[in-house]
């Protein structure tokens, strides 16, 4: 139906009735008065968003894990026009053209060990489907067709069409599309400050326990019906789960044992959001796939990989056909915003400016431990969680009804208010989630700081 045009309203009461009518919005609760407090933000600059109204917002998670370099960079929407003006678009179904080429030779160069062949696609979720599927057919070729399934950790997001979401371990994010793909698993995560009571008390040795239970969990199904696990090198739903010392090197032995491919799911910990241009290499392990999205162009253009080893890539060169892939996957400006993307952060050295200021991002939050309200705070490179709670010495946790009075119904409006655009999650415990563009520095950290200081000292209140 054709909408009707309103003339002459404000501009609030347009958004209003558009987001109300005809916008639907990701992941947004929707009711009859949706809408009417949407914020519109039109214009980026550095680690700073502006709103319609002008107001200010840091940019504390980087608008979804990906601006890595801040917005506002010309010389990325230089590379879009000039790639735009170039070659506009031609897809990669038996053609190439030179930014894919070139990016997928820079991705290989840089990659950890023997992964050199790169699948564009253009989203993390789109990454992980394809990763998936090229992974069963793997096993077809290879004359091991019963190994299919996959195993993840619990409330762990790997995206949301039907393969990805199967694999994601967020049972609220499920129900609603259920029956899904059969034949996925999940396992703990490595949330060593909710460990499970009969789990070791000692980090690493916790650690390994995890991993182990990644093993149990391949005995129990069969290792000739499990193909593959997929973990994030630092898990982001419930709130940054670092590995702990010697975890992904008991499950590459793991792996090996069984012969299940490891798959580094990196949408978020790639490029420089721990430091490195890939988690795996930050974590000393070796991926059999790694996938990849967000920061590979900045979020300037929508693009994601699937990075592949020379050993998975072998049997498919005896004349087989991967019978996937997509309009835009490899989309030439969304490929040359990336090389743009990768030459800038390399120029400013932001894995470097990561490195170097991760502590200093880390005692800044810390200081946030003054407030009783904070559980933990936890997380690795420009990657950081706050766990809130409701008593920090028996680590209580708020009832659902509590995190989503506390973080609905205030710590996310206050937030906003006090101009940090951040995340508060109440997925699993509730957690606030910061990943801010790799180039803030000590003058942000105290900012977000500050913000959520007032935020959190006022949900304290309503305890
Ligand atoms: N995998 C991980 C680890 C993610 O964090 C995400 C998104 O945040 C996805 C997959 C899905 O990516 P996209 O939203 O680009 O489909």
């Amino acid at each position: 139906m054709t909408a009707t045009i309103e003339p002459n309203t404000t501009a609030a009461s347009k958004t209003s009735r558009v987001v109300r009518d005809n916008l639907w919005m990701h992941f947004t609760q929707q009711d009859a008065q949706s809408g009417a407090d949407t914020p519109v933000i039109v214009r980026g600059e550095g680690a700073y968003v502006y709103d319609d109204t002008g107001k200010r917002y840091l940019d504390g998670l980087a608008g979804l894990f990906a601006v890595q370099v801040g917005h506002g960079r010309e010389e990325l929407a230089e590379a879009a026009a000039r790639q735009t003006r170039e070659l506009a678009y031609f897809p990669l179904w038996g053609y190439a053209h030179p930014t894919a080429i070139d990016l997928a030779e820079r991705l290989a160069h840089q990659a950890p060990g023997d992964i050199n062949k790169v699948f564009f696609t253009v989203s993390g979720g789109e990454s992980v489907e394809t990763a998936w599927k090229l992974i069963r057919q793997y096993f077809k070729l290879i004359g091991q067709p019963t190994k299919h399934k996959v195993i993840s950790r619990s409330m762990a997001y790997h995206g949301t069409s039907m393969g990805a979401l199967s694999i994601t371990g967020i049972p609220g994010a499920k129900a609603d599309f259920e029956p899904l793909v059969p034949s996925t698993m999940r396992v703990p995560n490595t949330n060593f400050y909710r460990a499970p009571e009969h789990a070791p008390t000692d980090y690493e040795a916790y650690g390994l326990w995890a991993a182990d239970r990644i093993e149990e969990m391949i005995m129990f199904e069969g290792p000739e019906t499990v193909a593959a696990v997929f973990l994030e090198p630092v898990q982001n739903t419930g709130g940054c789960f670092v590995p702990p010392p010697g975890y992904f090197q008991r499950v590459r032995e793991i792996c090996d044992r069984h012969g299940v491919l490891l798959v580094s799911d990196e949408v978020i910990c790639a490029f420089g959001r721990l430091g490195f241009d890939f988690g795996a290499k930050k974590f000393g392990y070796q991926p059999d796939i790694i996938t990849t999205a967000k920061g590979l162009t900045s979020g300037y253009a929508p693009l994601g990989a699937v990075l592949v080893s020379d050993r998975i890539a072998e049997p498919f060169r005896n004349g087989a056909t991967f019978m996937h892939g997509s309009t835009y996957g490899g989309h030439p400006v969304a490929c040359a915003v990336a090389m743009a993307n990768l030459d800038l952060m390399e120029r400013e050295d932001l894995y470097g400016h990561v490195l170097r200021n991760e502590g200093a991002f880390r005692s800044t939050l810390e200081k946030l431990y003054g407030l009783p309200i904070v559980g933990e705070v936890r997380g690795d490179g420009f990657f950081w969680a706050v766990e809130l709670v409701k008593d920090r010495a028996t680590k209580e946790k708020f009832t659902d009804a509590d995190a989503t009075r506390i973080l609905k119904g205030h710590v996310s409006k206050a937030l906003f208010e006090a101009g940090l655009h951040c995340r508060a999650d109440d997925r699993a415990e509730p957690v606030i989630q910061l990943a801010p563009p790799l180039i803030c520095e000590q003058q942000q950290f105290d900012e977000m700081e500050q913000a959520l200081r007032h935020a959190l000292t006022g949900a304290w209140k309503l305890i």
